[in-house]
């Protein structure tokens, strides 16, 4: 198969919602009916066997959270889809933007009792600033749910985007009679259950309209009304709309009853997007040289979007996850890290088929893969097999809770250093040192985030730290045009200077109206409230 057609058959989404709605369950039947795994449960049973052997992720045990995002990667009408899960916890949310920048379109969940939610709304706001593709799925609906014309309403409104609906529910709760799909013209019947598969599902044509009414009485009355409505006041599925990021198809069931989920599986083949162009931004003697990378380009390129330490107690080491872009990876490659233009020399490439890891024999445009690493890659890293390339858009926030880090047995500051060098390398906090020496910051965008290192410092470093209260309440990336201004502005500021781990320059502010006076104080200085891994 030539390099177009491995790509042209990837798709690879995230699937997004807020705690609760599901995202677990439809996973695991995404799975299963795909064909990926043999038994329901395991999706769960892989979240409990990571608590058993996996220390730190205590704190997600306790806590009933996910910190972690994951990879799985599924084969479904021949094609490869790869999906990525995300943290719902909002404290994790830096996590899940990231996430969300190396896919191609996104899968989101709702509770039809709920409509759309708060954290929803934050990840809806990240896939419309990227114009990626949304697919909705709106679950329980075996529950006293709301109207679904009242949930379209909230997810037009929500979204900004129209919605179009693909299937149609015939009633809820206990009178749930089951969806129209309006692409089939037909009607697949409800039956509770987890066993069943797709295909057991009772179907009949909407052209045997007697029979449906007669059998699904008011309610099938009433599912006509509004799906005429609702039909009637949308637009019809517009690829190059949903495409753009300016139209959501919608369809409705009930994952926990294997209820609808094979419609969003097939959606995921015949409308979500293949992987994508993606730009490289590289600077040349001072000059940005913009390069598109097509997928079907044969020279390997992606970057590294996530860094994560034991997932598995059993391999003590980490994984850079790569979402490749171009080209098509195999064993025993040579690539190397653009930032030190280093090699790479990982031990084991793996890829997540069936949740487990494999090693992989082959991987192309759209594939994440995982190499395991002991330092010498960072988040945002672009790889490449030889070219020089860049690849930009990870994003970092200011944070906007900051921690000092009191080491208790200062004998151990080595061990500390690692570990937040580590830490900070993963992204699961950002790490500040003040240029006029003195304790080192940690500056997260959730309180939680400060736990789980704290933890993860103890358990992993042998290092017991105290976390301290301290003045600061954000940062600010800084940069200027010449490096006499900045020398200018840092001299003005000596006590404000820090140095991220990525040894970019950050100036730490006590309020907002610091940055403001700054500012006016230095006009040519630009004060960054997002950085994006360059
Ligand atoms: P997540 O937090 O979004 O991953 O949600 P889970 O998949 O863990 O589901 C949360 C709860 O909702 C669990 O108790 C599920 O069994 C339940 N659930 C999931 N889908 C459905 C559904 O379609 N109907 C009903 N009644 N419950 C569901």
């Amino acid at each position: 198969m030539t390099y177009a057609n491995e790509t042209r058959r990837r798709r690879t989404f995230a699937i997004i919602s807020h705690p609760d709605a599901g995202k677990t369950t439809l996973t695991e039947k995404l799975l299963l009916f795909s064909g990926a795994i043999q038994i329901a449960g395991s999706v769960k049973a892989r979240k409990a066997s990571r608590h058993a052997t996996s220390d730190w992720m205590e704190i997600e045990k306790q806590r009933g959270i996910s910190v972690a995002s994951s990879v799985m990667q599924m084969l479904y009408r021949e094609h490869v889809i790869n999906l990525l899960d995300t943290p719902g916890h909002k404290d994790f949310s830096e996590d899940t933007y990231r996430v969300l920048t190396a896919v191609d379109s996104a899968l989101m969940v709702i509770d039809a009792a709920n409509g759309v939610e708060a954290q929803t709304r934050r990840l809806i706001e990240v896939c419309r600033q990227r114009d990626t593709p949304i697919i909705t799925f709106v679950n329980k609906m075996d529950r006293e749910v709301r109207d679904p014309l009242d949930i379209l309403d909230e997810v037009e409104r929500e979204l900004g985007m129209p919605c179009v609906p693909m299937t149609w529910p015939v009633g809820q709760g206990k009178s749930f009679g089951g969806i129209v799909n309006l692409r089939t013209q037909a009607m697949t019947v409800f039956d509770s259950g987890s066993e069943r598969l797709p295909q057991d599902f009772e179907t009949i044509p909407l052209t045997e309209q007697a029979q449906l009414a007669e059998r699904f009485g008011s309610e099938w009355t009433a599912a006509m009304d509004s799906m005429e409505l609702a039909t009637g006041a949308s637009p019809t599925f517009d690829e190059a709309a949903f495409l753009a990021g300016k139209q959501t198809p919608v369809f409705f069931g009930s994952g926990v009853n294997n209820f609808g989920v094979m419609e969003v599986l097939d959606a995921l083949v015949d409308l979500a997007p293949a992987p994508k162009p993606r730009t490289s931004n590289l600077i040349v003697n001072k000059q940005p040289v913009v390069k598109e990378i097509q997928p079907e380009d044969s020279a390997f390129s992606g970057v590294v979007f996530k860094v994560q330490a034991n997932m598995d107690a059993n391999h003590r080491d980490r994984i850079a996850f790569v979402r490749m872009a171009s080209g098509k990876y195999t064993p025993g490659m040579k690539l190397k890290v653009q930032r030190t233009a280093k090699e790479l020399r990982p031990t084991s490439v793996v890829t997540f088929l069936s949740q487990r890891r494999e090693a992989v024999d082959e991987a192309y445009a759209g594939d994440i893969i995982g190499f395991t690493t002991h330092g010498g890659v960072q988040l945002g890293d672009t790889i490449t097999d030889g070219a020089n390339l860049q690849f930009t858009g990870l994003p970092f926030f200011a944070p906007e809770l900051f921690m000092t880090v009191i080491l208790k047995n200062p004998l151990r500051t080595k061990q500390l250093q690692t570990g937040l060098d580590q830490l900070g390398e993963e992204g699961a906090i950002q790490v500040f040192k003040p240029e006029i020496g003195g304790p080192m910051l940690l500056g997260a965008v959730g309180q939680l985030q400060f736990e789980v290192v704290q933890h993860r410092l103890k358990a992993e470093y042998d290092c017991d730290v105290r976390l301290e209260g301290c003045q600061y309440t954000g940062a600010r990336w800084i940069t200027a045009d010449t490096p006499a201004e900045l020398r200018e502005f840092t001299n003005a500021y000596p006590q404000r200077m820090s140095l991220d781990a990525a040894g970019t320059l950050a100036y730490l502010c006590t309020s907002p109206y610091d940055v403001r006076l700054a500012q006016e104080r230095f006009p040519k200085i630009h004060f960054h409230p997002l950085r994006e891994h360059a």
